[in-house]
């Protein structure tokens, strides 16, 4: 089986549940500006869902390029820094103090910290109103601290 994925709409899931599921408002949303880094919804074909950091490169009025940002536990389509193509109705969160992009060898680190993670997980499960689902490895810098220059 092919598995495909594609975004939720954080705006179509706050009016579902706007009393459990909130987002930024469109003012933040639209405020944002590349180099920003902002928390989507990932859902795949097998049900499989997971909320993932995303670094965004281009940021039009609606449409929005980023690079993801999380190591994906159940994703085998999408690995940090792929590239994301998203509108501004995805965006669930906004990053208040991102950390400086993914350095090589903090995400070898991180790889290698996600695999002992990988044998504990089990698969979680979803919340209707799209509440779980942060189960995700997300980037932290390792040895470098966040210092490392990155291109
Ligand atoms: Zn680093």
């Amino acid at each position: 089986m092919i598995l495909r994925w594609k975004l939720r709409s954080g705006v179509k899931q706050n009016r579902l549940y706007p009393t459990t599921f909130s987002i930024p408002s469109e003012d933040e949303r639209t405020a944002v500006q590349p180099g920003d880094v902002v928390k989507l919804m990932f859902e795949q074909s097998d049900g499989w869902g997971e909320r993932m950091w995303v670094r965004v490169e281009k940021a039009g009025r609606h449409r929005m390029v980023g690079r993801l940002e999380n190591l994906p536990l159940g994703f085998p389509r999408l690995d940090i820094g792929s590239k994301i193509r998203f509108r501004r109705e995805h965006i669930v969160d906004i990053h208040d103090d991102p950390a400086p992009p993914p350095c090589p060898d903090c995400v070898y680190e991180a790889r290698e910290r996600q695999l002992e993670t990988l044998r504990s997980v089990r698969r979680p499960a979803a919340s209707a109103d799209g509440g779980a689902g942060d189960i995700g490895m997300r980037f932290v810098h390792g040895e470098c601290g966040g210092t490392a220059s990155v291109d």
